[in-house]
């Protein structure tokens, strides 16, 4: 039987939080990829914006092109937060609803948490908790931009057996040693390290956006910027590739909208993002797309623009 794993995408705590086509979607690589590799993959997504138990009633509102409101619940503010006087949230799925579903996986030989924002880490202690309440025997592994950026904080509070930080999209296969490591090996085969794996979107409930990522890291190296630190290559992928799993995700499961991630989409436009948007202008599919990590303005002729607007850039 193929080893079981639980994925989870944490709870947000924040003065405030808009879904502007959020979704997880380094936990999504890894998620495809360990499919790929054999082995059982259960997704939780604590920010679920169309979890089915929902009401309704009580679903958060939602806008256009895929963005909206998360569900959240008042929280009380931690105590270096307490001099702010504004309402605080855990935004996401109700506890009980993340209670269930890591019920429902009853075997478990991994839990692999991922996290975001660094100020976002109550969440990510908060449903580590929760994980090990359910499955009290089985490893939990923390990985993700907090765990890297704050590797000492997330080691002394997360409660993770083990805060991995070696993980990129280009190098997933140091997760393979690190279960290796606990004696978990998947049933397939690792696929060839070229290129991203799919993410696994079809896992998430209510598929309605989906985020891409044409590149990573930044030629530009602001200072103030964590780019560098995460992704000191540059790395791009073949824009043809990408046009190849926009039209899978156009075909397979009806998506229009798509988000881009990427830190510096425009730069050396002709040869990557054009290469993508001439594709997509042939197609003419009237799909749209948005940028939600914004655009470097200095990078944006007159040329670039018109081919934006005719491939369907709507924000
Ligand atoms: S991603 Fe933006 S802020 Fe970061 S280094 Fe690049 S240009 Fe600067």
């Amino acid at each position: 039987m193929a080893p079981s794993l639980i994925l989870i995408n944490p709870w947000i705590y924040d003065f405030a939080a808009y879904d502007l086509w959020s979704k997880p979607l380094g936990l999504l690589y890894l998620a495809g990829y360990l499919r790929t590799c054999g082995f059982n993959v259960h997704l939780i997504d604590c920010m679920d914006v169309h979890h089915p138990a929902v009401a309704k009633s009580a679903a958060p509102a939602r806008r256009t092109y895929g963005t909206g409101k998360f569900l959240r619940e008042k929280a009380l503010r931690p105590k270096a937060l307490k001099h702010v006087p504004r309402s605080y949230s855990r935004y996401g799925i109700p506890k009980q609803l993340f209670v269930n579903a890591l019920r429902e996986a009853k075997r478990a030989d991994a839990i692999l948490v991922t996290s975001l924002m660094t100020y976002w880490y109550p969440g990510v202690t908060d449903a580590i908790a929760v994980a090990r309440e359910v499955h009290p025997r089985t490893p939990i592994l923390l990985g993700g931009i907090y765990a890297r950026l704050c590797e000492e904080h997330a080691v002394a509070t997360s409660g993770a057996d083990r805060v991995v930080t070696g993980i990129s999209l280009q190098g997933m296969a140091k997760i393979l040693d690190e279960l290796l490591d606990l004696n978990i090996v998947g049933n397939g085969t690792a696929p060839p390290s070229q290129g991203l794996p799919l993410p696994a979107f079809d896992l998430l409930h209510g598929l309605d956006h989906v985020s891409l990522l044409t590149s990573t890291g930044c030629l530009y190296r602001c200072e103030y910027c964590a780019s560098h630190f995460l992704n000191p290559q540059v790395f791009r992928q073949d824009p043809l590739q990408v046009l190849n799993e926009i039209l899978h995700w156009h075909r397979e499961h009806g998506i229009r909208d798509f988000a881009f991630y990427d830190d510096a989409l425009l730069v050396d436009f002709e040869k990557h993002l054009g290469v993508l948007l001439e594709g997509l202008v042939k197609q003419n599919l009237g799909l749209r797309f948005h940028t939600p990590n914004a655009l470097h303005v200095k990078e944006l002729s007159l040329e670039a623009a018109q081919l934006l607007w005719r491939a369907g850039f709507k924000t």
